[in-house]
């Protein structure tokens, strides 16, 4: 057998084989194109699609535009102006940097770049196809470039062959669109389809602003802002409370030193700060920017650039971690609680005694004075009486910093119950909507988990203690758990055959019946049974008798009551859920509906 002779591959060969690492389809050609119209500075950047980008890739831009010979130049795979030498890389400012794209698309397509420097007087036009240059002349043109990539892989059949479906490739067109129009605001974008505007943003400020185009103020509304210094590591932008979910990560927007990223770590912090708040299939929302110096982070891990890596990988994870935490809970109770006092506590969530009062009037000074949460114990913010003076901040409790969002409100008036059940609350900034039974469950869960870490938790002593007689399945899962149980503060004796005495319920849980609770406790006992050992499978258990017993106290609740739920929600670490991810509230901003009127500002 003769030795097969070495060679060297000939440019176009190459050109043809880098095409594929970077250029899988038209979204990829689309991002090149549109990254180095954001690298030449460009205040506008306008692109246009054919056929989901099988046909046509255009886009426009007002950027700083080529000479005749960079553009030339520019087509050289490995012709980049934005590194000269390895070290460089450590300090990427820019987003293209490898030189290969452009050479990679043209190897590829029919392509043509018409191009002019704001200072020379005519521009270029450059037609290249399948990697063959076929034409440069003089043109007239705007300043700046424009880039054309028209029959992606019209000359390689197999990969054309890969290509999917119209609609599938414009939608990964469009979902990197929005990327691009959310990680520079500054920059006025345009995406018209097959000959129809589709998107069309102006320049805007800030990230909020340009959200608000994208999504819509109501949308908007129900973000937080999130912002965290930490040396030179900056973490800012906006998360979503936990109500706003998805059954993707669609919504999830990291922006590495303004490039869209995906990082492992990232997406396990994301998801460790909305643990107990979001159903394992759900997925918040998050729009996050992380500036770091260039070097702390590898982006040469993939041609397509969008997978990162960080040389500190633990510090990203907590300041995320952190960040995301600040912005989600109140600010003023990550500070340490005072201690709480001892049983018997106060029980500010007692059922409702008598019939239903559809009509509440608005809260006065003239309720009776509420029994201080042990847990919570800074003093109601609402009713309307104005802004809460420094003096209602019990001493060892700073006031929450006025540059962070914290809790759903500062000030809240109930106005009334609606749909015999939803308590309507007019805040500073809006309307709100509360479920009671959700904010119970919310409210008794932080409770709980605040009286577990600290042991077992209080137990209140019934007047009269109480015999529950439980289904034989039932008890059966009670006497083998009753150590369990007793953890979680019941006061719990077998009391023969399948009867259980019970002599106290956990203080947390506040006024609630025994023989309901605790056939709730023996089913949850009795599905977490094997899972039990752990303090995960613990606290599920606990989380879902909370939930029960919420659920079972949705009768009306007097005037005073319903006070103190505004307020012990409002104190929630998370207040915008149920531990299972259900709402507790829904916003309706001024601004939101100032718009649905039609009013502008
Ligand atoms: P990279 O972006 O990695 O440098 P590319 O192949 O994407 O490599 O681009 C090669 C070079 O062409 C860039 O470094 C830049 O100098 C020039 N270039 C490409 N597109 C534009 C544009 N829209 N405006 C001005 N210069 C451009
Ligand atoms: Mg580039």
């Amino acid at each position: 057998m003769s030795d097969p002779r070495v060679l060297v591959l000939s440019d176009h060969v190459c050109n043809k084989i880098a095409a594929g690492e970077v250029i899988e389809r038209p979204a990829s050609v689309f991002k090149e194109l549109v990254e180095n119209a954001i690298d030449a500075g460009a205040g506008l950047i306008d692109t246009e699609v054919l056929q989901g980008g099988r046909k046509a890739v255009i886009v426009t831009d007002n950027g700083h535009g080529m000479s005749r010979e960079n553009a030339l130049l520019s087509l050289e795979r490995h012709a980049t102006s934005k590194i000269r030498d390895v070290d460089d890389i450590e300090h990427i400012h820019t987003m293209g940097f490898r030189g290969e794209a452009l050479a990679a698309i043209a190897a590829v397509s029919r392509f043509r770049v018409c191009t002019r420097r704001p200072e020379d007087l005519g521009g270029t036009e450059l037609i290249v196809e399948g990697g063959e240059l076929r034409d440069v002349r003089d043109i007239g043109c705007p300043s700046g470039t424009t880039i054309e990539v028209r029959n992606l892989f019209f000359n390689v059949p197999a990969r054309r062959k890969f290509l999917r479906t119209e609609s599938t490739e414009l939608g990964n067109i469009r979902t990197m669109f929005r990327i691009f129009a959310l990680a520079h605001p500054g920059i006025a974008f345009r995406l018209t389809v097959d000959g129809r505007e589709l998107e069309h943003w102006p320049a805007q400020t800030s990230l909020a602003d340009r959200i608000a185009d994208l999504y819509g103020d109501a949308f908007l509304e129900q973000l937080r802002e999130v912002s965290l210094r930490q040396q030179d590591l900056h973490i800012h932008g906006f998360a979503g409370i936990p109500s706003l979910n998805r059954s993707d990560r669609r919504d999830q927007v990291i922006l590495v030193n303004r490039r869209a990223s995906t990082a492992p770590v990232v997406g396990y912090a994301i998801k460790e700060s909305y643990r107990d708040t979001l159903p394992r299939d759900r997925n918040p929302v998050v729009f996050l920017h992380l500036d770091m110096p260039p070097d702390w982070v590898d982006v040469n891990v993939h041609p397509t650039k969008r997978e990162v890596r960080f040389r500190n990988a633990q510090r990203i994870r907590d300041a995320i971690f952190t960040a995301l935490d600040q912005a989600l809970r109140p600010a003023d109770l990550s500070a340490p609680a005072p201690t709480p006092e001892p049983a018997p506590v106060a029980r500010p969530l007692q059922r409702a005694p008598g019939a239903r009062q559809p009509d509440l009037p608005p809260p006065s000074p003239s309720y009776p004075p509420l029994p201080p949460s042990p847990l919570h114990p800074r003093p109601a913010q609402f009713p309307s009486g104005g802004p809460s003076t420094p003096g209602d901040t019990p001493p060892g409790i700073p006031p929450p910093p006025s540059n962070l969002s914290h809790g759903p409100w500062q000030q809240a008036e109930i106005l009334g119950i609606t749909g015999s059940r939803f308590v309507l609350l007019e805040t500073e900034d809006g309307l709100v909507i509360m479920d009671p039974a959700a904010a119970r469950e919310r409210i008794l869960y932080e409770r709980a988990m605040d009286e577990l870490q600290n042991g077992t938790p209080a137990a209140q002593p019934l007047l009269l203690p109480e015999t529950v007689q439980c289904l034989p399945d039932e008890a059966e899962s009670l006497r083998n758990r009753l150590a369990e149980a007793r953890a979680l503060g019941f006061g719990i004796e077998p009391f023969g055959g399948d009867s259980f005495l019970i002599e106290a319920l956990p203080a947390w849980m506040g006024d609630v019946a025994p023989e309901p609770v605790l056939h709730a406790l023996a089913r949850d006992l009795d599905t977490g049974a094997n899972r039990i050992d752990t303090p995960k499978a613990l606290r599920d258990a606990l989380a879902r008798s909370c939930c029960r017993l919420a659920a079972e106290s949705r009768g009306p609740l007097p005037p005073a009551v319903l006070k103190q739920l505004v307020t012990d929600l409002q104190h929630c670490r998370m207040p915008y859920t149920t531990p299972f991810g259900r709402p507790t509230l829904i916003h309706m901003g001024f601004r939101e509906l100032r718009r649905k009127f039609g009013l502008t500002d």
